[in-house]
């Protein structure tokens, strides 16, 4: 296939935490699938940079290493992975400490985009950003991308911003949240904006109500003791589901710009009225039935009060959403993994066909995963003789299927957010000001949780959560839309 990408200029992208799992995971593989495509320029390089010691060589096995294990069919492509591995470096630096910068800045090349990966714990952050300055290694064109957790509450954030701020202007601050680079969710703003169809219906006129889904299978082994002190409000709401929020409910941008778009979904988080406690659910997950370990034999902490599921119900305070309820829920251990925004319509105000009592609503599903695709649920007539009966049936564009082979070469998240900053597009990127509103509407949630001592139902493994989250729905005539791979 012929790529149309739009290339990016020459550039040197330093990797901190360069021996790291996110980097070997999903970084390196992703930069290696962009070199194969062409998106990556020849003269390009990267340099990985950790606090133990390598030769370039030994970190060239490394990312060969985790392109063997974390990436896709292209492992096999020998020549071009040799060609890619050539334009890798290695160089110690302490983040924290003033060792390995001189070696670094001795590396960086004049004329081409300085970019700086900061794959390492969040309490490095500002460390990096400062001496990135003092010892000259980054210029007034350079890009840092900073990952998740940013920040644990309103306080916090504002510190990084202000530290990360005092050495590099917002514009050279990429704030990564990968869930934005997911195709699904730029198509979602295509389907808004691109067609003359949904956008007249996409108000508290014609929609009945808004349900955002991420739910995953895996529990929290592994990294049991870093999410403790974090919960699903903080590691998926405050984030990823507050983003998928504000992309479904903004308003139209005058262009499809970085400021543009992201002062519309500043307004959105702003708009959020505070979630009435009533609203919310908290769940944690059980041991299984077979004995498998629950959320609190993962985390290490037999008292640990700490959600793996939150289900709740929120509002916008603005003239298009008034009175339209969303609900936004995401767990760990459910009964399969998927994500999706459903767009529920109001039932028809008054049917013609007589003896049809079922009630009929057109729902508009945005699926990003699995099978990452849209969904219309329509009625039509049951096929067949008999008179007028009403079934309803999805529309359905799976993009694997409605673009052939073109779909495959779709780059994924990460790769086309990291090349995203060496073009210095910063609209699939959270500005400074939408992690702040975020977390001022999630702070008072958590605080009010650990006021009152909230415990968390629990919930079985395998399930849809706790019961309580059904009952959300239930209460106000609606339910859940089940959760299937
Ligand atoms: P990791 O522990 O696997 O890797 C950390 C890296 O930082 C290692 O290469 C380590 O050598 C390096 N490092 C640690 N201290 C250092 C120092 N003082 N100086 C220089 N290098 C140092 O962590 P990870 O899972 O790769 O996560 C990195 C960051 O990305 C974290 O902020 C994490 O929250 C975030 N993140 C990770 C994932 C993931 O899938 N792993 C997903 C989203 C966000």
């Amino acid at each position: 296939m012929v790529s149309r990408v739009i290339p990016v200029d020459p550039f040197d992208l330093v990797i901190f935490g360069g021996t790291g799992d996110l980097a070997r995971r999903k970084i390196l593989p992703g930069l290696f699938r962009r070199f194969r495509a062409g998106t990556m320029p020849e003269e390009s390089r990267i340099i990985g940079s950790a606090r133990s010691e390598h030769t370039d060589e030994e970190y060239r096995q490394i990312v060969s290493d985790a392109i063997a294990e974390f990436g896709g069919d292209e492992k096999d492509d020998k020549t071009n992975l040799d060609a890619f591995l050539g334009r890798l470096h290695y160089v110690r630096v302490d983040a924290a400490g003033d060792e390995g910068w001189e070696d670094l800045s001795a590396l960086m090349r004049d004329g081409v985009i300085r970019a700086f990966y900061f794959s390492v714990g969040p309490s490095l952050f500002g460390a990096l950003a400062e001496r990135l300055h003092r010892h000259g290694v980054a210029d007034d064109d350079s890009r840092i991308v900073v990952e998740k957790p940013f920040g644990r509450d309103l306080a916090s954030a504002r510190e990084l911003n202000e530290t990360l701020r005092s050495h590099f202007d917002e514009h050279q601050i990429y704030r990564i949240d990968h869930y934005l680079g997911k195709e699904t969710v730029q198509n979602l703003m295509a389907i808004r904006f691109g067609n003359v169809l949904f956008e007249p219906l996409w108000n508290n006129h014609y929609i009945d109500h808004i349900q955002i889904t991420v739910a995953e299978t895996v529990g929290v082994e592994g990294r049991g003791a870093y999410y403790d002190k974090s919960g699903a409000m903080r590691d998926m709401v405050q984030n990823h589901l507050m983003q998928l929020l504000c992309l479904i409910a903004m308003e139209p941008p005058a262009m499809y710009e970085a400021d543009a778009v992201r002062d519309e979904k500043l307004k959105v988080i702003r708009a959020l009225q505070p979630v009435d406690y009533h609203h919310l659910v908290r769940g944690q997950y059980d041991q299984g039935t077979e004995g498998e370990p629950g959320y609190r034999e993962d985390a290490g902490d037999p008292r640990s009060f700490t959600e793996s599921f939150v289900a709740l119900r929120c509002h916008i305070n603005n003239w298009r959403w008034a009175g339209v309820p969303f609900y936004l829920r995401t767990g760990k251990k459910l009964k399969a993994r998927t994500s999706e925004i459903a767009v529920v319509f109001q039932d028809l105000g008054h049917s013609i066909f007589e003896g049809d009592e079922k009630r009929h609503r057109n729902i508009l599903v945005i699926r990003l995963q699995p099978n990452e695709g849209i969904d219309l649920q329509v009625t039509i007539k049951e096929p067949g003789p008999g008179g007028m009966r009403l079934i309803d049936v999805p529309l359905d564009m799976t993009f694997a299927d409605a673009l052939g082979p073109e779909a495959e070469d779709v780059p994924d998240a990460y790769e086309r957010l990291i090349m995203d900053v060496f073009r210095g597009n910063q609209t699939l990127f959270m500005r400074g000001d939408e992690v702040e509103a975020a977390w001022a509407w999630t702070d008072p949630i958590i605080a009010g949780w650990e006021a009152r001592g909230d415990v968390p139902k629990l919930y079985e493994p395998g399930t849809a959560g706790p019961d309580d989250s059904a009952m959300l729905l239930h209460r106000d005539n609606r339910r859940w839309r089940d959760i299937k791979a």
